[in-house]
């Protein structure tokens, strides 16, 4: 294998010459302690980064073998070392030269520690780091000395800064992994419990802002579990944990405006993932198949049997293969839960602030002022004990305004000033003083909704003998081919990194061709266990943008592209 000596020597050899000339470079490397890929090489310096790997034997990663006997223990450790890398990179390259010259780059998976191709450890303990690098340029020249100097400067300073052993306090990788494997082992406590989620007792739920997941800085009122919902579950390294179990079946959130519902709900959305130690949500889990919900008029919908929750539509439209490019809010709340249910969700999460309100309620003087007959929708307040048992679906609702689900609940949390009190008993006695006075409303039975299959003809293909790009524009937006796909309404897509992992799985389903070769259902399954297996499988190109997601974040992207046609 050619040798830094020999890439040096090479970059030296191209200085000043058209940037085309750094294409030489792409291949391995042979570093003392280390090997470089060169894998991708920018057309020029304003293109995008080029790509670059950096692969550590076992002796200079220096992992200690108890991180590399499982595997929950590798991410954890290797989620920790990329978000810390990803902090620390630009400190020692701070760019210089034209468009995004010598600026180095790590992708970070925030607070989240689930799979990603940033850094990956075997279980040999070889570390693989992917990042991007502008390659500097004068004006559109190759800056050779420049170069040079960051291949032999700067990138062993990452591996023995920012990867390597001495860049860690003792015991703090150990930490990061066994909270990743503590807080699997959590989540997988969950059934035997007859639990769909758990928040222990010291949790910090409140984040900074909307647009900042780290944990609130000050005045944070750490979770205290009621007394009547405490559980203690055990764990391999933190030992037992104390905290509230939210049993299966129907469960309400309320409580007065600002006292933290939704803050507790969000953080049950995001414990389908894991969290990094510190970020306060370390031991908050949910079952893996729990799915947030919300109303997202005009979205695209394709032949969905909403039947179940709203019947026959004005113009008498049918409901059971409902197909809209403009979804209302109660029909895309609706749709929503049956593709849920379609890829096998077993537990939905709604906030009444995001929810359709005649998608949830219709109260006794509704039903008096609109007659049935005029009113498609019925209330999902009738639906939701069908679901649970009918379907073992349940469900954590978040209300503040209405009381008509105190006849449906089988737990009630009340959040007063960021606390929560069990309410249960409580609840059942108002529901049983003041009756509702409404009629219960009923629909055609509950059943799993019926497989759809996706006609391959209707998904985008690349142009000119190309396969299909996907690109991703901001943080909730791709565009597939000439499509735009908005997934700004699908809230469990957490992190840039996990957006990118659909867009390269739509170009795996394009390039395979296989999109119609099996159900919907089926085929996100197959995809989430290839993602499990190995995130390159949709991505032969080796990037290191990508992280880990489930078949709901992938379902609901295929389920809101336009443009697709389904059969049954
Ligand atoms: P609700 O849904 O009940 O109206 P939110 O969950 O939106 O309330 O919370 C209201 C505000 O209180 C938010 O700014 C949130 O960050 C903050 N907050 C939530 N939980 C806590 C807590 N445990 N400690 C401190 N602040 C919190
Ligand atoms: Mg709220």
């Amino acid at each position: 294998m050619k040798t830094l000596d020999d890439l040096t020597r090479l970059l030296h050899h191209i200085d000043g010459r058209g940037y085309p000339a750094y294409k030489e470079i792409r291949g391995r490397w042979e570093y003392p302690d280390f090997h470089l890929g060169v894998d991708h090489v920018q057309g020029d310096p304003f293109a995008a980064p080029s790509r670059l790997r950096l692969i550590l034997p076992p002796s200079t990663a220096g992992l200690e073998p108890w991180i590399l006997e499982r595997a929950s223990r590798r991410v954890g450790a290797a989620a920790w070392i990329a978000r810390r890398a990803a902090k620390d990179i630009r400190r020692l390259a701070p760019g210089r030269g034209s468009g995004k010259s010598g600026q180095l780059a790590v992708a970070t998976p925030g607070q989240l520690v689930l799979p990603q191709t940033a850094v990956r450890i075997s279980p040999s303990g070889e570390m693989e780091v992917r990042l991007t690098l502008g390659l500097p340029a004068r004006g559109r020249r190759v800056m050779g000395r420049e170069a040079a100097r960051l291949f032999s400067e700067v990138l062993p300073g990452v591996v023995s800064d920012l990867l390597a052993p001495n860049a860690w306090s003792p015991g703090e990788l150990r930490t990061a992994a066994a909270a990743n494997e503590d807080a699997e082992a959590l989540r997988d406590r969950l059934p035997d419990h007859g639990l769909v989620a758990f928040v222990a007792d010291g949790a910090i739920l409140p984040r900074r802002s909307g647009v900042d997941d780290r944990p609130l800085e000050s005045g944070a009122v750490a979770f205290r579990s009621p007394e009547g919902l405490r559980v203690t579950l055990d764990t391999p390294n933190a030992g037992p944990v104390c905290g509230m179990g939210i049993p299966e079946g129907v469960t309400l959130i309320v409580g007065g405006g600002f006292h933290g519902k939704s803050t507790l709900l969000r953080a049950l959305e995001a414990g389908v993932f894991n969290h990094r130690p510190g970020d306060g949500r370390e031991q908050v889990v949910a079952r893996r198949d729990a799915v947030k919900l919300r109303a997202e008029d005009g979205r695209s919908v394709r032949a969905v049997d909403i039947s179940p929750f709203i019947g026959d539509l004005p113009g008498g439209q049918g409901t059971k293969r409902f197909s809209t490019g403009n979804a209302s809010g109660s029909t895309s709340q609706a749709a929503g839960l049956v593709e849920a249910l379609e890829v096998g969700a077993r537990l939905l999460l709604m906030d009444e602030d995001t929810a359709a309100t005649n998608f949830l309620i219709r109260d006794r003087r509704m039903q008096l002022l609109v007659p049935p007959e005029r009113e498609p929708i019925v209330p999902l307040v009738d639906r939701i004990r069908d679901l649970y048992q009918a379907l073992g679906v349940s469900a954590v609702l978040v209300l503040g305004g209405s009381g008509d689900y105190l006849d449906v609940a089988d737990t009630v949390v009340g959040m007063v000033e960021f606390e929560p009190e069990e309410l249960t008993e409580r609840a059942r006695e108002v529901a049983q003083e003041r009756p509702t006075g409404r009629v219960p409303e009923t629909g055609p039975p509950l059943a799993p909704p019926r497989p759809r299959r996706i006609r391959t003809g209707s998904f985008p293909e690349g142009r000119g003998g190309r396969g299909l790009r996907v690109r991703t524009l901001d943080a909730h937006r791709v565009r597939v081919g000439d499509r735009i796909l908005d997934l700004s309404g699908v809230e469990q897509l957490l992190l840039p990194t996990q957006l990118r992992t659909v867009a390269a799985a739509f170009e795996s389903l394009a390039r395979e061709g296989r999109v119609g070769d099996e159900p919907l259902g089926a085929l996100v399954e197959h995809l989430e266990a290839e993602l499990t297996r190995d995130l390159d499988r949709v991505d032969p190109r080796g990037t290191g943008d990508l992280a880990w997601v489930r078949r709901f974040e992938l379902a609901a992207a295929l389920n809101r592209l336009r443009g697709l046609e389904v059969t049954e």
